[in-house]
């Protein structure tokens, strides 16, 4: 896509489930998940093993 002058891991502007970039850091992000439905799938995933079972495993 763009030129990686700079490759560094710390970068909230990216789905963490599948690498897009996203619009912005926030609201982008739900928007991603909510236009990607395997995303919103895992992110809802994510959001369950934080809750219930925290240590759990991570299926993916
Ligand atoms: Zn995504």
């Amino acid at each position: 896509m763009s030129t990686n002058s700079t490759r560094e891991w710390v970068d909230p502007i990216v789905c963490p489930f599948c690498g897009d970039e996203l619009q912005s850091p926030g609201a982008g992000f739900v928007d991603h998940i909510d236009e990607n439905e395997p995303c919103e799938h895992r992110f809802d995933q994510w959001r369950t093993n934080i809750a219930g079972d925290i240590g759990g495993e991570w299926t993916g």
